[in-house]
C-alpha cells in the first residue's frame, strides 16, 4: 500500500486575541499577503468565534479557518454554547477541542469525547489536545496522556479515526505556563511514538491513524528542530501566531522541509 502524502499542518490558536475585529482583520490580511506559495503545508487559523465571519469574507485559498471549541448537543437549552452544526454554517473546517485551558475550567474527557463525535458527525475535523501537566520521576505522565487519548476517543466511529488530528501539548511547556520549561523535539518524538502505540492498541494496526502534531512554545527559532526531529505532522502555535513575522517564518520553515 503506498503511503498517502500528507501536508504538514501549521495551526494558529489565537485564543482570546486580538481584542478588536480591526486588529484581527489586519493580522489576518498581513499573513495572507506575505504567505509564500504552499505545496507541503496547510495553514489553519483559529481566531475567536466572533471574528470568523469577518475573516471568512477575506477570501483566500491559502488559509483554512477553525474554531476553538464547540458543544456536543445539537440544539436546545444550553445557554452560551455553539453546536457543531452551527459552526458548520460558518464554513470552517477545523475545531480545537479539549485544550488544556478549557480542561482547566473543568472540561472532562467524557465531554470532549462527545464533542469530538458531534464535530465528526457534521464532517468537520476535530483537533484534540492532550498533554501532561508535569513530568514526574515515575513517568506517570505517560499514563495521564494515555487516559486522555483513550477516553476522548472512546466510542468514536473507527472509519472516521483518521480525520482526527491529535495535538500533543505538554502544559508545562506552553508559553503562558508559569515557570514553564522547554520541551525538546525528543520529548515530542517520544510522546508521538507513545500516542501511536495507544492508538494501534485501541483501534488495531491496519487503521489509518490520526495525524499527530506538537504544541508548546513553538516559535520561529525552534520550529526547524521540532519539524525535523519531533516526529510530527505539524505544529499548533499559540503566542507566536499573534506575531505575523514569527508566524510567517514558522510557515516558511515548515514549507521548506
Ligand atoms: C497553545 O496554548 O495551544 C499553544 C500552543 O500555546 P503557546 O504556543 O503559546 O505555548
Amino acid at each position: 500500500m503506498s503511503k498517502k502524502m500528507t501536508k504538514k499542518l501549521v495551526i494558529a490558536n489565537w485564543k482570546m486575541n486580538p481584542v478588536s475585529g480591526k486588529e484581527a482583520e489586519s493580522l489576518f490580511k498581513t499573513i495572507v499577503k506575505n504567505l509564500p506559495t504552499l505545496k507541503n503545508t496547510e495553514v489553519i487559523i483559529c481566531p475567536p468565534l466572533i471574528f470568523l465571519d469577518k475573516l471568512f469574507k477575506i477570501r483566500t485559498t491559502k488559509i483554512k479557518l477553525g474554531a476553538q471549541n464547540s458543544f456536543w448537543g445539537e440544539k436546545g437549552a444550553f445557554t452560551g454554547e455553539i453546536s457543531a452544526g452551527m459552526l458548520e454554517l460558518l464554513k470552517i473546517k477545523y475545531v480545537i477541542l479539549g485544550h488544556s485551558e478549557r480542561r482547566a475550567l473543568g472540561e472532562t474527557n467524557l465531554e470532549i469525547s462527545k464533542k469530538i463525535k458531534a464535530i465528526l458527525s457534521v464532517g468537520l475535523i476535530p483537533i484534540l489536545c492532550v498533554g501532561d501537566k508535569e513530568r514526574d520521576e515515575n513517568h506517570e505522565y505517560f499514563n495521564f496522556v494515555k487516559v486522555q487519548v483513550e477516553e476522548c476517543l472512546n466510542g468514536i466511529n473507527k472509519e472516521l479515526l483518521s480525520k482526527v488530528i491529535i495535538a500533543y501539548e505538554p502544559v508545562w511547556a506552553l508559553s503562558t505556563t508559569e515557570n514553564r520549561k522547554n520541551a525538546s523535539s525528543s520529548d515530542s518524538h517520544e510522546m508521538n511514538i507513545f500516542i501511536k502505540k495507544i492508538l494501534t492498541d485501541k483501534f488495531g494496526v491496519n487503521r489509518e491513524l490520526p495525524r499527530i502534531i506538537y504544541g508548546g512554545s513553538v516559535n520561529e527559532k525552534n520550529i526547524l528542530d521540532f519539524i525535523m526531529n519531533g516526529g510530527i505532522d505539524g505544529v499548533l502555535v499559540g503566542g507566536a501566531s499573534l506575531d505575523s513575522k514569527k508566524f510567517l517564518e514558522i510557515v516558511r520553515v515548515t514549507e521548506s522541509i
